[in-house]
């Protein structure tokens, strides 16, 4: 338990969960909506783990990188103020909150992101044989 908090690197998270999580989030940025097509996705903590935010999965957001790292540590509700006003959308932080939460109300899509990434293993490893 001691040691996942210290760890700050790219394996706090398997690669299946992290795909069920954008499966789950539409694989879309929960904040600023691009996709996956448009931007690079990362995996955001809604409460951040400098707060004590956990890793659960209630606990995380897709996030493309560039809203991550615009975020930082804000507090959620002040990142969402900041996201409506630079979109500019007609989307209020309300009803921003409430697509956030259901995203992390559904269930994880574990058995899909397996046959997802069981593909993307298949399709590397034929990019790697016909080199
Ligand atoms: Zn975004």
């Amino acid at each position: 338990m001691k040691q996942e908090v210290k760890w700050h690197g790219m394996n706090w998270i398997t690669q299946q969960k992290r795909i069920a999580i954008y499966l789950r989030d539409g694989l879309a940025c929960a904040y600023c909506g691009d996709t996956l097509e448009e931007a690079q996705m990362s995996i955001d903590h809604i409460k951040p783990r400098s707060k004590g935010g956990s890793n659960a999965a209630s606990n995380l957001i897709t996030s493309c990188l560039k809203c991550n790292q615009c975020r930082g540590d804000r507090p959620i509700n002040l990142w969402l103020d900041i996201v409506v006003q630079y979109r500019n959308y007609d989307i209020t932080v309300v009803e921003l909150q409430k697509h956030i939460r259901n995203c992390t109300r559904r269930v994880l899509p574990m058995a899909e992101a397996k046959v997802v990434l069981a593909n993307k293993i298949a399709s590397k490893k034929e990019e790697i044989e016909n080199k």
